[in-house]
């Protein structure tokens, strides 16, 4: 299918990203998991550009980040669509969201995909306040049901206070 998106010009196979995302492992660590369940209603933008490559904001293939006076930052995220780019007249572009951009290439460290066959979209500059991740906590105890969410919580919180190690 062709995708015409800033004045770039893809041609992307939607089927072989879709079998590929459902392959993805993803990291399990509490940055990462808290990143896959918010990014797509905190950030309604990126969700937009990526659908049209077919491709799901939560599935990204690599999460960078860092944490600063109480702000997590993703300073780049990586998704990767299977096709080609037909044209690129701009490789980096702006979101309308102050400090987010998004950027387009065939580079790709994707184990067992070949580099040419791949668009990867990266995504830089998601912020999100450590404290909506704490305020979770308050909906989760009002709802005791979610046992999933608040388990993952508790280890989000340990792990912010031990330090962000991340492999
Ligand atoms: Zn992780």
């Amino acid at each position: 299918m062709t995708v015409r998106l800033f004045d770039n010009v893809f041609e992307i196979d939607l089927e072989a990203t879709k079998k590929h995302e459902r392959d993805l492992l993803p990291c399990e660590c509490p940055r990462c998991t808290f990143f896959r369940e918010n990014v797509g209603k905190l950030f309604p933008e990126i969700t937009e550009i990526l659908e049209k490559f077919g491709v799901d904001s939560s599935s990204p293939d690599e999460v960078m980040s860092y944490e600063e006076d109480g702000t997590i930052v993703f300073y780049e995220v990586e998704y990767s669509a299977d096709g080609k780019i037909v044209e690129m007249s701009r490789d980096r572009c702006e979101l309308s969201t102050e400090g987010l951009s998004v950027g387009f290439g065939n580079d790709s460290s994707v184990p067992g995909r070949d580099d040419d066959a791949i668009v990867r979209i990266s995504v830089f500059g998601i912020k999100m306040p450590c404290s909506w991740a704490e305020s979770i906590k308050t909906t989760l105890i009002k709802e005791p049901h979610k046992r999933e969410p608040l388990k993952r919580l508790a280890e989000w919180l340990k792990y912010r206070k031990n330090g962000n190690k991340h492999e």
